[in-house]
């Protein structure tokens, strides 16, 4: 007090301030500055904050309007492929339905018509071929005489046409092959010496055989006699 230097009293407010504030009115300056002016600035950059953000949410909401109409023409589309789809499918349905309820049983009432008609011609010609057969045996056909004419021929001597039998015309093997009762063999012999085949002509001289009627005997033709 005597040097003319008076010590500050520092006020409690003051003693209780962080170090980083000289003194109480800066303090006040820059941590409570709730002034009218000041409220309304920061109303204001608020305000601007919000608008920004809507803006940028309408930017978006547009965006998605668009995504969505394009999504509605894809859907619209997809819808009117499906009824297309649903009218092809209900063709499909309707043939099918008329496959089995119509056609198959078409088929098989003709399949199983055909097989009786199938069997009933075996049938026919079975019975034909039991009747034919019967036939055959009560008329021997073209062939079946043939033969039997040949084989009545093959009994019967080919100069004389007389059967051959065990006794005078004892059928004998000329030397060509072929056949001739001995009674001709020995007529022809004792007339000129020779013995012609009927059948084929050839003629076997008297020298040829050893006497006349010498032949061999054919023991085939009187078997069947
Ligand atoms: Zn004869
Ligand atoms: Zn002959």
């Amino acid at each position: 007090m005597s040097n003319g230097v008076v010590s500050k009293r520092r006020s409690t407010r003051e003693r209780q301030l962080p170090h980083r504030f000289h003194n109480e009115n800066e303090f006040e300056i820059k941590m409570v500055p709730k002034t009218k002016d000041f409220q309304e600035k920061e109303l204001l950059l608020e305000i601007e904050k919000i608008k920004s953000g809507n803006v940028k949410l309408m930017k978006k909401n547009d965006g998605m309007k668009k995504e969505n109409g394009k999504l509605k023409i894809k859907r619209d589309c997809n819808r009117r492929n499906g009824e297309i789809l649903d009218q092809f499918l209900g063709g499909m349905r309707r043939k099918l339905k008329d496959m089995n309820t119509v056609c198959f049983p078409k088929i098989q009432r003709k399949i199983e018509d055909s097989k009786e008609n199938h069997e009933m011609e075996l049938d026919k010609l079975e019975k034909f071929k039991e009747y034919k057969e019967e036939q055959e045996l009560l008329n021997p056909t073209k062939t079946d005489m043939d033969k039997r004419n040949l084989i009545e021929d093959l009994k019967r001597c080919p100069n004389c046409k007389k059967y051959f039998n065990s006794h005078i015309n004892t059928p004998l093997i000329l030397g060509c092959g072929h056949n001739l009762c001995r009674k001709c063999a020995l007529r022809d012999f004792n007339v000129d010496g020779e013995t012609e085949c009927q059948e084929c002509g050839v003629v076997e001289k008297s020298d040829e055989v050893e006497y006349a009627g010498s032949h061999p005997i054919c023991w085939a033709v009187l078997s069947i006699m």
